[in-house]
């Protein structure tokens, strides 16, 4: 008989049957309030009635369109839509399936435009698994392990990740944009530097979220040395962080902004987006694939973008997310086990560390244990996978925050045996 291999690891022992909104349901009936969202991919709720309707139109009308062959409606028609809430400038707009395959376009797009073989990467920022995507990711060494050496080029400055440091905000982002200036200098020149990547909230990483003063850093050095500024929008995206792209939060001017996750509620769909000058410089025909851009997928994409706009889900994010950070760190206060509480909408960590600092991987995963035991599913990030995250879909309402808020603070009262 054929078993998954053991390669995927799964967080929790659930068997999903169907999933409604912010619960999922299980083969023994049993309902879970899903506070991991797919990662932040159920951005408007499993099964949402106008995606399914959006998605089962377009199944009985094309599935696939091969886009390097034709083109096709749908494709058309979200990439109009997304020019209402694309950042200003970025005009043009390139499909993949995954967030890891638009990492790659971004990375082979800026290389082509500059010429330049090296990219910077931020300490703790993740972008995707594929060997290129991986090679960008330092989020921790569980994603590089065992299939050394990565690709080459790939240059790695600090992120203000202040709590992690133990200093304030202000020290660590002088810090962080300090030794970017001594990585020009020791490691990679700045001619030499087609890009920087960089996640307006760490996430993988740990729910880190950057600041206005690091950003504004990062977009002077830009450009002032003509490297292009890469946002990872692929977890912060589409009003998670309840501003429409987690960059809004930083008043932050990207180059290129990588899309996916939340895009498409669930179906595989992902993108880059840039202005038009940047992607005429793109080699024509270097970029492509076999799925990129499928029909059903921008079908499901199309009504996930109206839903967010019809249903005010940004808002709901922002108002909703206040209270989850609020909650999570009222449970903190009432223990030594939780360090740090920080998020932005409804992207909330709370990281577990002994009094002095030092990560507390076991207690944190026992807590998001716990937590599933109880109907409340949860997933860990962090390089220590020591920060429990909460990312319900944007559609969460009052009530169902309250109840995993409740269930949150019994869960950890129990595995800190009220330490
Ligand atoms: N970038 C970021 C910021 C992500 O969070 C992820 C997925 N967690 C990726 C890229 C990779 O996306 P995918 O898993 O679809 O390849």
């Amino acid at each position: 008989m054929a078993q998954l291999s053991p390669l995927l690891k799964q967080a929790t022992p659930v068997i999903v049957d169907h999933g409604e909104g912010v619960y999922l349901y299980d083969t023994d009936g049993r309902r879970h309030l899903d506070f991991t969202a797919g990662i932040g991919v159920t951005s408007t709720g499993h099964c949402h009635p106008k995606v399914v309707r959006a998605a089962q139109e377009q199944v009985g009308k094309l599935i696939h369109g091969q886009y390097t062959t034709v083109m096709h409606q749908p494709l058309l028609r979200l990439t109009e839509k997304l020019g209402e809430v694309l950042p200003p400038g970025l005009d043009s707009l390139f499909f993949a399936n995954s967030g890891s395959e638009a990492v790659e376009a971004a990375l082979r797009l800026a290389r082509q435009a500059t010429g330049r073989p090296n990219v910077v990467v931020f300490q703790g920022g993740f972008h995707g698994r594929t060997v290129a995507a991986a090679s960008l990711t330092t989020s921790g060494t569980r994603f590089s392990a065992g299939f050394a050496p990565l690709m080459a080029g790939v240059h790695v400055a600090p992120f203000p990740y202040a709590f992690h440091y133990g200093w304030d905000e202000a020290t660590a982002t002088k810090f962080a944009l300090r030794e970017l200036d001594y990585l020009f200098a020791t490691m990679s020149a700045p001619n030499e530097t087609a890009a920087f990547f960089v996640e307006p909230v760490l996430g993988e990483g740990g729910y880190v979220p950057g600041n206005t003063e690091f950003f504004a850093g990062l977009r002077e050095r830009a450009d002032r040395h003509g490297i292009l500024l890469v946002v990872d929008e692929v977890q912060t995206g589409f009003g998670r962080t309840g501003k429409f792209w987690g960059h809004d939060h930083f008043d932050l001017r990207p180059d290129i902004v990588l899309i996916a996750k939340g895009l498409a509620s669930g179906f595989p769909l992902s993108g880059i987006a840039a202005s038009k000058d940047l992607m005429a410089k793109a080699w024509p025909g270097s970029q492509g694939g076999t799925y990129g851009g499928n029909a059903v997928s921008c079908a499901a994409a199309l009504a996930t973008l109206e839903v967010i706009q019809e249903e005010g889900l940004v808002d709901n994010a922002a108002a909703r997310g206040v209270q989850l950070l609020d909650g999570a760190r009222a449970v903190a206060e009432k223990t030594a086990a939780i360090g740090d509480v920080r998020g932005l909408g409804l992207l909330v960590g709370s990281e577990f560390t002994t009094p002095d600092g030092t990560p507390d991987t076991a207690t944190a995963q026992a807590a998001q244990k716990a937590a599933a035991e109880r109907g409340l599913l949860l997933l860990t990030c962090g390089a220590y996978m020591n920060v429990v995250r909460m990312i319900p879909p944007l559609v969460v309402t009052a009530e169902q925050i309250d109840e995993a808020l409740e269930i949150w603070a019994d869960v950890v009262a129990t595995v800190t045996g009220g330490k």
